[in-house]
């Protein structure tokens, strides 16, 4: 007896098309590169696997948008840019915050632009690769639009991966880093003294709201006990609070974010149902009447594959507040260190070191150099 395998690649035929850039990945960082091709004038695919745009800020995470004020540390900073027309018109339209107005607006400007075709929920999971004398290139991108049962091969002029994880750099064989450096490879003070494995977790994050009576809660059993970590006396938790004022509700930081995450999204959903347990029924707080609107099923990630290119960032780099040639952007969030295990009994805080103002990371920063030497292949 044969075994044959049929694929949905031979089944249904794969549509073939070609653009001057594909962005994968459509988050804020695929969004805002996807605008800017468009606005120049080039043709794109703007590809991304979630049916809903705008990664960790879309309503399928909730994460706020908060870089270059580092809230209101920096007071005279502020995004600008796409990013700057996509928040004032957002103060315009939705002053309360309401996260479907905001995937509502990133989905206008992008469908605004008639030089993106958008691929809604279809994932990358193919790089082609070429290997000449100037280097590695990527060719095309294949991906699945599983929901509708259709695969594309997406060639292109260049290649933006936008996808937080590095999946199409990795594919492509592009050399890059996770965990920490030591302290004696870079000099960074933050550093630890011998290389790890860490990174930073994933959070989930929810709402609650006002039933206007009485509402029971009766927590799963996979709801962490709260009360049994260390949570109570460190960290901010209260009624009136929603989405990130509970980021510090983060796991996986010792683990693999990427490959544990089905694993991490039970875990985080329990700790977040923890937290609500805790406001429901530890007689603390005055939550009688409040009900859960929403918890999160996706996990936002922080971080994950850092790629070795021209430039690599440093701890100096941003407390200094260096000057590059090929200055491509700013930023002013702060180092922001979250030692693995916070909703453990007795962890330790995540500390935050401000640089004095903005970071301005180099375009050397962002171009990855292969992993092999061309020719080897990955
Ligand atoms: C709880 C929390 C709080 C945070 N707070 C702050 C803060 O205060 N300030 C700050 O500056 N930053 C903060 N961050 C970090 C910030 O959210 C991220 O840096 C930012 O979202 C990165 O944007 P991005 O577009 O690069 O990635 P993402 O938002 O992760 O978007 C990438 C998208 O690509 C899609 N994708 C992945 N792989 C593929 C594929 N193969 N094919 C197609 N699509 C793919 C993913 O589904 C994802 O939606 C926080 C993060 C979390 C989780």
């Amino acid at each position: 007896m044969s075994v044959r395998k049929h694929a949905l690649r031979d089944q249904v035929g794969v549509e073939h098309d070609r653009y001057d850039v594909v962005v994968v990945g459509g988050g804020l960082a695929g969004v805002c590169a996807a605008i800017a091709a468009a606005r120049a004038g080039l043709r794109l695919a703007l590809v991304h696997n979630r049916t809903v745009l705008g990664g960790n800020s879309s309503s399928e995470i909730r994460v706020w948008v908060c870089g270059a004020t580092s809230h209101g540390e920096h007071h005279y900073a502020r995004e600008t840019g796409i990013m700057g027309e996509l928040f004032v018109e957002n103060q315009y339209r939705n002053r309360d915050g309401n996260p479907y107005y905001w995937d509502q607006l990133l989905l206008e400007k992008v469908l605004a632009e008639p030089g993106i075709r958008l691929l809604l929920g279809t994932h990358v999971d193919e790089v082609e690769v070429e290997d000449g004398d100037q280097g590695r290139t990527i060719v095309a991108v294949g991906a699945v639009m599983a929901g509708s049962e259709r695969v594309f091969r997406l060639e292109a002029e260049q290649f933006v991966d936008a996808s937080g994880d590095g999946t199409v750099g990795f594919l492509a064989g592009a050399r890059y880093r996770t965990g920490r450096e030591s302290h004696a490879e870079y000099g960074e003070k933050l550093a630890p003294v011998e290389p790890d494995d860490e990174t930073l977790g994933s959070t989930i994050l929810f709402y609650v709201r006002d039933a206007g009576h009485p509402v029971r809660y009766v927590a799963p059993p996979w709801a962490v006990d709260i009360a049994s970590t260390s949570v109570p006396t460190t960290r901010y938790i209260s009624p009136a609070a929603n989405g990130c004022a509970y980021w510090w509700i983060e796991l996986g930081g010792d683990r693999d974010v990427v490959h544990d995450d089905d694993q991490l999204r039970l875990e985080l959903q329990g700790a977040a149902l923890g937290v609500w347990d805790y406001i429901k029924n530890s007689g603390r707080f005055d939550a009688d009447d409040l009900t859960l609107e929403w918890v999160g099923s996706v996990p936002g990630r922080r971080e994950y594959r850092r790629f070795v290119g021209d430039h690599t960032l440093t701890e100096q780099d941003i407390l200094a507040q260096a000057q590059h040639s090929d200055t491509v952007a700013f930023g002013g969030w702060s180092l922001d260190l979250h030692p693995r295990g916070d909703l453990r009994p007795g962890a330790g805080l995540a500390p935050r070191v401000l640089g004095r103002d903005l970071r301005h990371p180099p375009a050397g920063a962002l171009r990855p150099r292969p992993r092999e030497p061309v020719g080897r292949g990955p």
